[in-house]
């Protein structure tokens, strides 16, 4: 897996411990760590930055607030382009739109299959949005890559092993929404089935559980949020749309998702909610979705100004330090998060390039100084 400074290579389907030292001698190898958690491929501890996952030029997980929107299901090549034609003017990068539908009822809207799918490529060629679209068995998962642009595996789905495998096969990354009742745990290692075939680009979704309220169809749990980024470095998406069944509460949902950090949010949309043949009652209207954007993005922006401008890199101690006194560090790398480091301790410097560190002499602070 590429990291910014290395590249970490996993180990799996060891049985029992291995020792690491048997790695740890091979020329190039700067470390070995032992995994003890179920999970390897998903962890911090084996790729510490956070995964940028690139969607053709569109990414989730970088700087930008990722926003997938679009209709819970492609009903007609008129009702998708009225949402579409809403979603690429709100500068959103994705469109959702489900030709494959899993509902509670047989006798239910199933969705226009493959129909659907011709109709989400004409979207992306007329608007240039990224098509995220649900796979429910293997062979939807090969007409996804046939038209689509990134995998979308259903609440209902995702325990189902042999869906994840061949996804994880897939060359289009993919989008994981949490079970119905799947533990953070059940979730991660869903994740790791995909990332275990060799198909890194995961984007986990929340979408809400089941829980005994009655007055959502869902608790969106948002603590899972901060949650997976304490354990994972995969990019996460919050679903305020699924996450409460309600019109009237996908907006403060959304709020709420891109308050707590979350990387991207994915809503339905409606032209006309009265008429739409699945999930009307969570579908915004085209006037609501702009009203959406409008108050998420301020949201997305405080929230990075709220984050350190420059974050501190961890200085490696002195080599020669006799104790705790002396370890104290010569220089302090300042890595810049949003493009520019204006002013730091009297030295003043801007820079272009996002990311880009500074290194400052230190010296100690003497006891007479004041
Ligand atoms: C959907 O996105 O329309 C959908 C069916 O979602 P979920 O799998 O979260 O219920
Ligand atoms: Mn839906």
């Amino acid at each position: 897996m590429p990291g910014a400074t290395r590249t970490a290579i996993g180990v799996t389907g060891n049985q029992g411990a291995v020792d690491p030292t048997r790695f740890e001698n091979l020329p190039g190898v700067a470390e070995a760590i032992r995994v003890s958690k179920p999970y390897k491929l998903i962890t911090l501890d084996i790729r510490p930055e956070k995964t940028v996952v690139r969607v053709g030029d569109a990414t989730i997980g970088g700087d930008e607030l990722a926003i997938i929107a679009g209709p819970c299901a492609i009903e007609s090549r008129a009702q998708a382009f009225a949402v579409a034609e809403a979603v690429r003017r709100s500068g959103a990068r994705f469109f959702r739109g489900g030709a494959y539908k899993p509902r509670t009822s047989p006798y239910a809207f199933q969705g226009l299959g493959e129909e659907g799918l011709k109709i989400l490529a004409e979207v992306r060629d007329t608007y240039g949005l990224k098509i995220v679209t649900e796979a429910m068995d293997e062979a939807g998962v090969d007409l996804v890559e046939k038209y689509g642009d990134m995998i979308q595996i259903g609440a209902r789905n995702m325990q189902n092993f042999t869906l994840l495998k061949h996804a994880g096969r897939s060359r289009l990354p993919v989008l994981l929404k949490r079970g119905l009742s799947a533990t953070l745990d059940e979730w991660l290692l869903a994740a790791e089935y995909i990332m275990s075939e060799g198909n890194y680009n995961v984007v986990l979704c929340e979408r809400g559980v089941r829980t005994f309220a009655q007055h959502t169809r869902n608790t969106l749990d948002l603590a899972s949020i901060p949650a997976v980024r304490r354990i994972s470095h995969l990019p996460v998406v919050v679903d305020p749309s699924h996450g409460t069944g309600k019109n009237y509460m996908v907006i403060p949902l959304a709020c709420a998702g891109v308050a707590v950090g979350a990387d991207g949010l994915i809503v339905e949309v409606h032209d006309q909610p009265e008429k739409a043949l699945s999930d009307g009652a969570q579908a915004l209207t085209l006037e609501q979705y702009e009203q959406l954007i409008q108050e998420v993005r301020p949201i997305h922006e405080s929230g990075s100004a709220r984050n350190p401008l420059v974050k501190i890199r961890d200085q490696p101690a002195n080599p020669n330090s006799a104790g705790p006194l002396n370890s104290f560090p010569k220089s302090l790398t300042l890595v810049c998060l949003s493009g520019m480091v204006r002013a730091i301790q009297g030295v003043s410097r801007s820079c272009s390039q996002p990311r880009c560190s500074l290194s400052l002499p230190l010296r100690r602070k003497e006891s007479h100084e004041s």
